[in-house]
């Protein structure tokens, strides 16, 4: 049913662990960068300020979960206690007031999934999606960054993986393959099923962070400070990890019947989550169970024809580390269809 090969690690991908960590260092975003993003986050509380005295502006997902890579848009949340009009309402006006102001390819898209406004500033070149209310995403942008400071291996391996489903084009979930936000949540639950564990599972400890958003409660231990020497038992260099993690996705994952689960740091039965059929679209062909919103199953974009995709480009990286001689190139070359 599984398809089990050699656990071993090939000799001499260590050799390779310059070429991964220079790869890794590029993609980091520089200070001008962040800088240029802080500006426009400034400039963008100055308009809604004008508008909404009591509005709050956060910054949410890759730009502030850590797992930012270098020209990424950034994701703004539009924090707003105003009952009295619609959420949709709230978009279009904050479109026209971006509209009004110098902004560019100001654009509501209120029929989405998360209804967003996007726009460009070209002030700094840079692209943003504005939100309102989602503060489900706020948390979880918060766990992700906590996570990334437990152990810097974490974000060494998502920015590859990241960088490498964006190259072989398995990150576009319209397409039916997988959310960013997905394959971070696929590596922090591999470190934390290591043996000895990388990663703990926050939200198996003591809470000492709590917050309740639409009857969600959302709990975990974020003094992460205290974690810093978690996973100095294990040895495991970065080019073992990321060998270990493909191999995991083209290998040994059971896609019939298991859920990878962050929220416990382990594997759980779709059984258990009622899962194991489809239900309208949500297919459940590779199981993702959200952290907090724990009936929302992040692989649900995934269909049967991009689910064949999807293990194939695992089972062509999982090779490229067994076998190639140039892997830290090969691994990235652009998918051409
Ligand atoms: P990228 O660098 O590719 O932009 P990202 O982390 O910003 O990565 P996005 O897909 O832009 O990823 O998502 C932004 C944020 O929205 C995520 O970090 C997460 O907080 C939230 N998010 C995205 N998809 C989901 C989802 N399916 N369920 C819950 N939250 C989500
Ligand atoms: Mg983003």
């Amino acid at each position: 049913r599984i398809r089990r090969r050699e656990l071993r690690s090939p000799h001499g991908l260590d050799s390779f662990g310059p070429c991964f960590f220079s790869i890794f260092k590029s993609l980091v975003p520089s200070e001008d960068e962040i800088v240029k993003q802080e500006q426009l986050l400034l400039s963008l509380k100055k308009l809604v300020k004008k508008e909404w005295p009591d509005a709050e502006l956060h910054l949410y997902g890759s730009c502030a979960n850590s797992f930012g890579v270098s020209n990424s848009d950034i994701d703004v949340c539009l924090a707003i206690n105003d009952y009295e009009i619609s959420k949709l309402d709230i978009l279009l006006k904050l479109a026209d007031i971006l509209e009004s102001s110098n902004l560019q390819n100001v654009q509501a898209l209120t029929r989405a999934r998360v209804p967003i406004v996007k726009m460009m500033d070209p002030v700094t070149g840079i692209s943003c999606d504005i939100c309102v209310n989602n503060r489900l995403a706020l948390v979880n942008t918060k766990l992700l960054k906590d996570y990334a400071q437990i152990d810097q291996r974490l974000r060494q391996l998502a920015f590859i993986v990241k960088h490498w489903a964006k190259s072989r084009r398995v990150n576009e979930t319209y397409q039916g393959t997988l959310s960013s936000y997905a394959y971070v949540l696929m590596c922090i639950h591999f470190l934390q099923t290591r043996k000895p564990a990388i990663l703990p599972c926050l939200q198996g400890m003591e809470a000492t962070c709590r917050v309740t958003v639409n009857e969600t409660e959302c709990a975990y231990f974020d003094k992460v400070e205290k974690l810093k020497n978690f996973g100095a038992r294990n040895k495991e260099s970065i080019t073992q990890l990321l060998w270990a993690f493909f191999h995991y996705w083209a290998y040994c994952h059971d896609y019939t019947n298991d859920v990878i689960s962050v929220r416990t740091g382990r594997i759980i039965s779709k059984q258990e989550k009622d899962w194991t059929r489809r239900i309208g679209n949500d297919r459940h062909l590779i199981c993702i169970e959200d952290p907090f919103q724990v009936s929302h199953d992040l692989g649900r974009v995934v269909d049967k024809f991009s689910i064949k995709i999807l293990r194939e480009e695992f089972e062509r990286a999982a090779d490229i580390l067994q076998y190639n001689s140039n892997p830290s190139v090969t691994l990235f070359e652009p998918y051409i269809p």
